[in-house]
This record gives structure tokens, sequence and C-alpha cells, in this order.
């Protein structure tokens, strides 16, 4: 499952990890996750028709285990050309493989959570904004405001100069 969405888009969003149902229908965020991903999207003004999402393996681990890190690199190649291809400006990474992965720094997303980086990705300089994971936000209610108040956050950096 390669991820879905506005292949222009200005914004990316890169998850972990189809789960079983997002596997069985080839769309990323397919469940409740999702569901609290498109109201936070609509919050902002924007929903899944004007953004791309990915994720870091393209396919289910078995039993929804934690990526290994041979999966992990077997599946980079695919998302840094799909980096090469959409050319986002800003690439919002959900919870923390994406972010370790993109930032290349093992620090954790409750560390680096809502503060953009700049970083040099499929030959450009992208903004990287590390945002908590929706499915932790769904566990956690205080992560969930968390997230909101990262989300607010993205119009701004999408209109930087
Ligand atoms: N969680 C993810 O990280 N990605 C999906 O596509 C669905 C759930």
């Amino acid at each position: 499952m390669f991820g879905a969405g506005n292949a222009d888009a200005d914004l990316l969003f890169v998850g972990e990890a189809p789960g079983a149902e997002e596997d069985r229908r080839g769309l990323p965020f397919v469940g409740r996750a999702g569901q609290l991903l498109d109201q936070l999207l609509a919050e902002i003004g924007l929903s899944r028709g004007d953004v791309f999402i990915a994720n870091v393996l393209k396919s289910r681990p078995p039993n929804n285990r934690d990526p290994m890190p041979a999966e992990i690199d077997a599946c980079r190649p695919y998302l840094h050309k799909q980096i090469e291809l959409i050319e986002p400006r800003v690439i919002a990474t959900l919870g923390n493989f994406a972010t370790k992965l993109l930032s290349g720094s093992q620090i954790g997303i409750t560390r680096v959570r809502g503060v953009p980086q700049e970083h040099e990705l499929g030959g450009r300089r992208i903004t990287l904004f590390p945002l908590l994971h929706p499915a932790a936000a769904l566990r956690t209610p205080a992560m969930k405001d968390l997230l909101r108040e990262d989300f607010a956050k993205l119009p701004a950096l999408l209109t930087m100069p």
C-alpha cells in the first residue's frame, strides 16, 4: 500500500505502516486514527484531496508489531522516491518511526513534536514537522490536545516563503 491523495500536494503525511484494513483496501488510515486525521485536517480547512498520505512501511507487519530495521531499510527507497516525485514543501511525520527515519535522529517524538526542522530530502529543502501519531492521540486524551495544537501550526508552515 503506497499511499493516496494529491500527488502534487504541498503537504505530505508519513505514518508508520498499513494495518489490516489499510492493506486490504489499499488506502492509508482508513480506521479510527484515519477519522481523527480527517477531523484535524478539516479543522485547518484541508481534506485528504489536498494532501498525500504515505507510510514508512508499504505493507503490514504481521500482528501489527513494530516495523523492524530490515523492513524499514527495504521500504526506504520507495518513500524517498515518493518525496522526490511529490515535491512537498512540508512533510508531517506521524509518530516515532517516520520521524526518526526522515529526521535521521533517534530523539523520540514526544521531545521533537510540534517544532519544525529544516532538512534536505529528495534533493530539496523541506520542512519536516514531527507530529504525534493519531493512534497514540486516540489512546491518550492529553496527546490528542497536543496533536490538535500542532496541527494548528501547519497552515503557517505551508505559506512560509
Ligand atoms: N497507521 C499508520 O501509521 N498508517 C496507516 O496507514 C494506518 C494506520
